[in-house]
């Protein structure tokens, strides 16, 4: 499952317009693009086409990560949950 990597993402919206899915990548508010984990298909079109490479595969999401941890408990338990895909 893709994510965005906010630092890298240069809002061009590139990824936004090449994705087959409506609204399975949406702008937020802050204009940066959101993945919709539910709708997307995992085409990897957005992935493929970003310029800045930041669209992420799932496992370098470092909120997953830190949920491996186990229950929220551990020391990155708080603060990745606007990351947070599923
Ligand atoms: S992987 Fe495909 S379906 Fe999912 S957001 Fe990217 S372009 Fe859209
Ligand atoms: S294509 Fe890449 S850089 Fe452009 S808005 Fe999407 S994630 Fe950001």
């Amino acid at each position: 499952m893709p994510w965005v990597k906010e630092e890298d993402c240069i809002k061009c919206k590139i990824c936004v317009n090449v994705c087959p899915v409506e609204n399975a990548i949406y702008l937020k508010e802050d204009g940066y693009p959101y993945i919709n984990n539910n709708i997307c298909t995992r085409c990897g079109l957005c992935m493929e086409k970003c310029p800045r490479n930041a669209i992420r595969p799932n496992f370098e999401n470092p909120a997953l990560r830190g949920f491996g941890r186990g229950r929220g408990g551990g020391r990155m338990g708080g603060g990745f949950g606007k990351n947070r895909i599923w």
